[in-house]
C-alpha cells in the first residue's frame, strides 16, 4: 500500500506484465449468471458474443461443476473420490481422467511443498471437526486424544498414493480430500470450456477463487478486489484479472474456538497432524492456473510467512502472506513476483 504526500493511503493495483492486446468489443453487453455449488457460490461474467446465450453458458457451467463434484467431492458419498476412499486395502481403483489430473497436480504440490500440502490429510481434517461426518459444531464432537492423533497420522501420507495405468492404488485407510485444489480446478475447466464456446472476455469465480480472460467492452480488464484480511483498514488491493487466476486461503475463514479458547483452523499442518498455529491470517496467490493458485495458497498457509515466502520466491510465485506478529498485529509479506505485479 502506498502513502501519498497528503498522507492518504492509495489502493494497490496489480497488473500482469504480459497484456494480450485484443480490440475492445465495443457495443457488446456484459452478462452475468450465478448459482450455488460445493457449499459456496459461483458466478460467471462475460462479454456477449453472437450465438452464445445465457442458457448455453449455464449449461456449460452446470456440466463442468457436475463433473468436479461427481469425481472429487468428499461430501458426495457416490463420488469417485469417496469410492476410492472406501475401497478395500491393496486394490487398484479405476479413476476418471479429470480426477487423475487433479491427483497428479496434488502429488506434485506435496512434493514441492515438502508435505505442507497433502491431499491424504483427509482423516486429520475429519478428526479436527472439518470433515463430512461429525463436524466440530455437532453434539458428541471432541478434539482427538494424542493416541487417536498418532493412529490417524499413521494412515496419512501422500507418498502412500500411487497412480498407475489401472487407476489409483488404495494401500488401505488412505482418505483423500481435494478441497484445497478442486475448486480452483473447477474454475479452470469452466473457463476453458467457456472460451472454447467462443467467449473472449470472461471471468469465472467459485467461492472467491477466480480467473479472468480478455477485456470488457470498454477495453478495461476485469478488475477484482483481493480480499483484505479481517480488521484491515487499508483499501483492498485490486487485480487486473487478465489471463490470470487468483486464490485466497484464510485461517479466519473456517475454524472454531475450542473449550480452552484456542482457535482451531480448518487448515491442517500434515507434518504434525494439527491445525496450523503459525499466525497466518490469509494467503493470496496469483497464477496462470486457478488450480495451482488454490493449492499454493493452502501450502503457503501451512508453511507460514518465513518458509512460505522463501518457497514462493524459489518458485517465482506471486504471493502475499498476511500473518500476525508477536503482538497479534497482522503484517503482510509479499514475494518479488507479487511486487512485480504492482504498478
Ligand atoms: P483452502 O481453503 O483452499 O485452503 O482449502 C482448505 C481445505 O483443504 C480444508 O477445509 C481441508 O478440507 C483441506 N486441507 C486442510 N489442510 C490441508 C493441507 N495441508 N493440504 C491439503 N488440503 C488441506
Ligand atoms: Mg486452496
Amino acid at each position: 500500500m502506498k502513502a501519498t504526500a497528503a498522507g492518504h493511503t492509495m489502493r494497490a493495483v496489480l497488473v500482469p506484465r504480459h497484456l494480450r492486446a485484443a480490440p475492445p468489443t465495443r457495443g457488446q453487453a456484459v452478462h452475468r449468471q450465478h448459482g450455488q455449488t460445493m457449499g459456496t457460490t459461483w458466478s460467471v461474467s462475460w462479454v456477449g458474443v453472437a450465438g452464445v446465450d445465457a442458457a448455453a453458458v449455464r449449461h456449460v457451467v452446470a456440466r463442468e461443476l457436475h463433473i468436479v463434484v461427481d469425481q472429487m467431492s468428499t461430501w458426495e458419498p457416490t463420488s469417485s473420490l469417496c469410492t476410492y476412499n472406501s475401497a478395500p486395502a491393496c486394490t487398484w481403483v479405476p479413476i476418471p481422467d479429470a480426477l487423475r489430473g487433479v491427483l497428479q497436480a496434488a502429488q506434485q504440490m506435496s512434493q514441492a511443498s515438502g508435505g505442507a500440502f497433502d491431499a491424504s490429510a483427509g482423516p486429520l481434517v475429519a478428526l479436527w471437526g472439518f470433515g463430512a461426518q461429525r463436524g466440530h459444531g455437532e453434539a458428541g464432537f471432541a478434539p482427538p486424544s494424542e493416541d487417536t492423533l498418532a493412529r490417524t497420522r499413521a494412515c496419512c501420507g501422500w507418498q502412500r498414493l500411487r497412480l498407475g495405468a489401472d487407476g489409483a492404488w488404495q494401500p488401505g485407510g488412505l482418505q483423500l480430500d481435494l478441497s484445497a485444489i478442486a475448486k480452483g480446478h473447477a474454475v479452470d475447466r469452466t473457463c476453458d470450456r467457456l472460451r472454447a464456446l467462443g467467449l473472449h472476455g470472461v471471468l469465472v469465480e467459485i467461492g472467491g477463487e477466480l480467473r479472468g480472460h480478455g477485456t470488457k467492452p470498454d477495453g478495461q480488464p476485469w478488475w477484482v478486489a483481493i480480499e483484505p484480511p479481517p480488521g484491515s483498514t487499508e483499501p483492498a488491493p485490486v487485480l487486473a484479472a487478465h489471463h490470470v487466476a487468483v486464490a485466497t486461503s484464510g485461517d479466519y475463514r473456517r475454524g472454531y474456538r475450542d473449550t480452552s479458547g484456542r482457535w482451531r483452523s480448518h487448515t491442517i499442518d500434515p507434518r504434525c497432524g494439527r491445525p496450523i498455529h503459525n499466525g497466518v491470517v490469509s494467503v493470496t496467490v496469483v497464477h496462470a492456473l486457478c488450480m495451482l493458485a488454490d493449492a499454493w495458497s493452502t501450502a503457503l498457509t501451512v508453511l507460514g510467512p518465513e518458509s512460505g515466502l522463501a518457497l514462493a520466491q524459489q518458485h517465482q510465485l506471486a504471493a502475499r502472506i498476511v500473518a500476525q506478529d508477536r503482538h497479534g498485529v497482522p503484517r503482510e509479506v509479499t514475494s518479488p513476483a507479487w511486487r512485480d505485479l504492482l504498478d
